[in-house]
């Protein structure tokens, strides 16, 4: 007898896919993943863990676990991160738990992550879809730290020399958006998610 292999169930689980987005600090990240995730509100967001203290109006296991360097560590030597990296004096890392899992169960991802954890998971996992956000230039980007008002001076500094260092390692990144104007940039990064997802991409 001829085996059907068109079968719905001999088929392969499609598997869920890794949007991760970069930027540096202030360039507008976390605004445009808050769009992206109003948008596709099945998109999983991959929650991290890290060892800085809490911001006001933040939540634990919502914006981040906020855990004890202590726990961190002993995360690092059991092999709990599909990366981790050190960054602002302070660890982060993502639960490789939670990624395999929602690969796996075909959920895609979101990754809010900085240029070193985005380089291990591109390395893990090469069709990972990586984003990279350019603030318009170095002068916009201070105002807005400088806007937001949640740094010190010094801090703001120490995020400006960061991020001439992200900002050198851009081209690792399979997309750059440059987000001068809020909407258009928005509007840029639904356009790309929406075409890995609704499968006019081939990768
Ligand atoms: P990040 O997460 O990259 O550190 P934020 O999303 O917190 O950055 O944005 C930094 C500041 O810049 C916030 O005050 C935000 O409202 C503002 N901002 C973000 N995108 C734009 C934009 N396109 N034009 C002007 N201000 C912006
Ligand atoms: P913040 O403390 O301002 O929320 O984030 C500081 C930086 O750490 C941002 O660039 C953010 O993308 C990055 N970050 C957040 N979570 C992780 C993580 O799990 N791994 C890595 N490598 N970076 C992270």
């Amino acid at each position: 007898m001829m085996k059907n292999t068109n079968n719905a169930m001999s088929k392969e689980p499609e598997k869920g896919r890794i949007f991760i987005v970069s930027a540096p600090s202030g360039a507008g990240k976390t605004t445009l993943c808050r769009r992206l995730r109003d948008r596709f509100p099945d998109l999983r967001y991959s929650v991290s863990h890290t060892t800085r203290p809490p911001r006001p109006g933040e939540t634990d296991g919502v914006d981040y676990y906020f855990i004890s360097k202590e726990e961190f560590l002993a995360g690092v030597d059991s092999g709990r991160w599909a990366e981790w990296a050190v960054v602002h004096g302070n660890y982060y890392g993502t639960s490789v738990n939670f990624l395999t899992r929602c690969i796996r169960n075909g959920l895609d991802v979101l990754m809010d992550i900085d240029v070193q954890g985005g380089k291990q998971i591109m390395d893990k996992f090469p069709e990972a879809v990586g984003v990279f956000i350019m603030p318009p230039s170095m002068e916009v980007l201070e105002q807005r730290l400088i806007k937001r008002g949640q740094d010190k001076a010094e801090s703001i500094q120490t995020r400006i020399v960061n991020a001439e260092q992200e900002i050198a390692e851009k081209e690792i990144y399979r997309y750059i958006i440059v987000n001068d104007n809020l909407e258009s940039a928005a509007g840029e990064l639904i356009s790309l998610v929406e075409s890995y997802r609704s499968g006019s991409h081939e990768n």
